[in-house]
Formats: C-alpha cells, sequence, structure tokens
C-alpha cells in the first residue's frame, strides 16, 4: 500500500507563528526542545474557555462550573488514553515536568527513602531530574548514584545492572535526552529494576512529542511530562503513576480539592487523583493540552515520527559536512535533537548570529551541566525539530552556520 506524503504545508498553516518574520528573514524555528510552537486548536481552545465558559471546577453547582469540570475531565481521559493508563485517576495535572518529579521526590521519598538508601540517575539528565533527588538525599541522608554514558551519549547498561542493589529506592531516568537525543532502552531497564523489586520514573518530557509513550506496556512506575513541549500551553505537565504508589504517598502539597474532610485535629484525603492536586489548577492550560493531544492525534504520531526521523537523518548529514562542526550525541536511537560544537566560536555566538538569519537554535548548558562536564564542554548549541519544520530550513539553517563561521574566520 502506497503511503500517504505528510501534509507538511497544510500543517504548518496549523501554526500561526511560523508565519512571523524575524529579522527581516521568516522565522526558522528549531527550538521545539525547549518549547513546542502551539497550533490554531489550541489557541482557540484556550479562547474559547475564557470567552464561554471560565469558572472554577469540581465545586461549584452552576452551569458554567459544571461545563468546565467536564471539559477538565475530559482532557483528563484523553490523556490518559493517550499514554494508555489504565485509569484517568493515575493521571495527575501537573505544571511541568520538573513539578511532577519535585512530586515524586517529596512524597515518594518521604515514605519510602531513609538513611543510608540509594537512588539512581543516569548521566544525561536535565537539572529536573538531577536537584529533585538531591534534595531528597540531603534531607534523609541518602545517596545519588550516577550511570556513566559513553561518548555517543548511550547509557552503559553493564554498569546500570552493577548499580542496582537493595538499597536503590529509585530508578529516575531521562526517556529521550533533551542534549543528546539519545531514546534510551527504557523498557529493558524497566525490567531490570523491576527485577530487584526498585520502581522506575521515566522523564518523558523529550519523548512525549516524538514516540508513541504505553505506560502499560512500560510497566514503568511513574511518568512525568510537560504539555507545552506536545504543542500544549506553557503551565500544564502529567504526572502518571501507578496506583499502588499513589494510594501509599502521602499528598504533596495541602489546600482545597486536595480533601475530603478537614477539621483543626486531623484532614482526610481525597481520591485519586485530587489527593494530589491542591488548590485551583492550571483550568484553560489543561482543557488546552486536551486539545493539543487531539490535534497531535489527527497529524498522527507515527506518521510525524517517521516524518522528524527523515529531517534528523537530512540535517544530521547536512552538518555533519560543516568542516569544523562536531556533534555531541551519535547515539545509535536519536529523536529530532542535534547538539554541536564548531571550532572556535561559542555556542552562544553562533546562536545569536543564527537569529540574525531568523533561525532560532538554543544556546547553553540546557540545564544539563554535569552531562556538559562529561563531555568537557560549557556549552553547545542545539537545533531541536517537530514535525513542523522542513527540509528548507535545515538548509537556512545550514547556510546560517557558515556565514557565522565566515564572521569568525
Ligand atoms: N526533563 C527534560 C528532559 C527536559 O528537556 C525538560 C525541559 O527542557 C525538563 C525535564 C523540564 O521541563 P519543564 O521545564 O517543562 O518542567
Amino acid at each position: 500500500m502506497k503511503t500517504q506524503p505528510f501534509p507538511i504545508e497544510q500543517i504548518r498553516q496549523d501554526f500561526p507563528i511560523l508565519r512571523q518574520s524575524v529579522h527581516g528573514r521568516p522565522l526558522v524555528y528549531l527550538d521545539s526542545a525547549a518549547t513546542s510552537q502551539k497550533p490554531r486548536a489550541v489557541i482557540d481552545t484556550l479562547v474559547r474557555y475564557y470567552e464561554e465558559e471560565n469558572a472554577n471546577i469540581h465545586r461549584g453547582i452552576h452551569t458554567l462550573s459544571e461545563l468546565a469540570t467536564a471539559d477538565y475531565e475530559a482532557a483528563r481521559r484523553k490523556i490518559a488514553a493517550f499514554i494508555h493508563a489504565p485509569d484517568p485517576r493515575n493521571v495527575i495535572f501537573v505544571k511541568g515536568t520538573t513539578e511532577a518529579i519535585n512530586l515524586v521526590a517529596t512524597s515518594y521519598g518521604r515514605a519510602f527513602v531513609g538513611d543510608g538508601d540509594e537512588i539512581l540517575i543516569s548521566a544525561m539528565e536535565h537539572h529536573s531530574n538531577i536537584v529533585p533527588w538531591q534534595l531528597l538525599c540531603e534531607q534523609v541522608g541518602a545517596k545519588l548514584r550516577v550511570i556513566p554514558i559513553t561518548d555517543d551519549g548511550e547509557l552503559v547498561i553493564e554498569e546500570y545492572q552493577r548499580l542496582l542493589n537493595p538499597r536503590t529506592k529509585m530508578v529516575a531516568l531521562v526517556h529521550v535526552s533533551n542534549v543528546l537525543g539519545t531514546v534510551n532502552p527504557v523498557k529493558q531497564m524497566i525490567e531490570m529494576a523491576h527485577a530487584e523489586g526498585i520502581p522506575v520514573l521515566l522523564d518523558g518530557a523529550q519523548a512525549v512529542p516524538h514516540v508513541r509513550v504505553d505506560v502499560q506496556d512500560l510497566d514503568c512506575d511513574f511518568y512525568a511530562f510537560s504539555g507545552h513541549k506536545l504543542f500544549g500551553p506553557t503551565g500544564t505537565g502529567i504526572l502518571f503513576g501507578k496506583e499502588k504508589w499513589l494510594d501509599s504517598m502521602p499528598p504533596y502539597q495541602g489546600g482545597g480539592d486536595m480533601i475530603s474532610t478537614v477539621t483543626f485535629e486531623k484532614t482526610t484525603y481525597n481520591a485519586l487523583p485530587y489527593k494530589f492536586e491542591a488548590g485551583t489548577p492550571n483550568i484553560a492550560g489543561n482543557i488546552g493540552l486536551g486539545a493539543a493531544i487531539d490535534y497531535v492525534e489527527g497529524v498522527g504520531l507515527e506518521a510525524a515520527g517517521a516524518y522528524e526521523h527523515d529531517l534528523l537523518v537530512c540535517a544530521t548529514e547536512a552538518l555533519q559536512a560543516i568542516p569544523g562542526l562536531r556533534i555531541i550525541g551519535n547515539a545509535k536511537e536519536k529523536t529530532g535533537v542535534i547538539s554541536f560544537v564548531l571550532d572556535g566560536i561559542h555556542a552562544h555566538d553562533v546562536g545569536t548570529i543564527l537569529d540574525t538569519h531568523g533561525v532560532a537554535i538554543r544556546a547553553g548548558h540546557h540545564c544539563a551541566m554535569p552531562l556538559m562536564a562529561r563531555y568537557g564542554l560549557a556549552a553547545t548549541a542545539r537545533a531541536s525539530f517537530a514535525f513542523y519544520n522542513t527540509r528548507d530550513e535545515i538548509a537556512v539553517l545550514v547556510k546560517a552556520i557558515d556565514e557565522a563561521k565566515e564572521v569568525f574566520s
């Protein structure tokens, strides 16, 4: 059967911001790993919510509140289906990956981690999956252990096996690296941890926009991701957790909605997922995230993934051909993230010059300072792709890099 060509022109029309010019040049947005752009469907959902439905949820008995609550819970069901969670109760709304991981480190940590225990992370983690565990370790006297990586940017699985031990209380692992683009063999690693009775949290911030995530198939204990990298609004995110953990963990924050009854002597907590959702949430944003998921499913995550893979191969070949350019991260399995350094030019200068060409990339340590240290670098430039990018944009990127080199020659 002949496959349909990817409808890139139609998709680009769905993203109003992509029509912009920057410094008089058409915007080439290659910073989707930092945050993705938003389709019209998501923007319209936010506007419609505020124009027609704005009310607080779960508490009101009036019509608007009921409408808002229904849409909010419908979004939760969409998200549960998107990651194949067994039940919407496993899906907790948070403000992003960072908050999701802090929730688990704090709440699971309080219940299950003590003096002399170990938390196992990897050398390619974002600060969001390092610092919350460090805070926990400092508080309870536990130790942070780190799985090393190869020069190509792959985890050393034999070392991982060696590091798993009876003191390990959590494996917290990035699914896809935001710097290297590496897709980690998480299913195998979860099996290995479970064989030792150790739960696993996956940081899926860079995975969900690109690969199909099935939390039941992966059998992960926790899965964290951000809505704003998945074409949804900022300030949205999800923590998936297995019920057996969420039930046995204390609440993360106290306040409205997370309670069942309150007296000055004692509070009892609400059922899942509300036990972990204190206070008025980002109602519009979370409904918008539901719209983003509808949009992504409409495009087709599998078709988008194949299209992005083609962009990655094209960009990798084009960048590798530039003399003096070195790609950091050459794992066999990658998504659309390319970090690179250029001989004699600081990454920030590359970013600034590219901006004058309308090309938006990220430059810096990418919130992964220990990973930068592993490669002996202070910073890299990073181009990251989404399914709204094109091969023509890669050509613009290459031309802009060539000109940056000329400026510094
Ligand atoms: N983890 C990874 C791998 C990321 O790339 C990011 C953001 O770049 C985060 C965590 C933090 O996400 P947020 O800032 O949306 O909480």
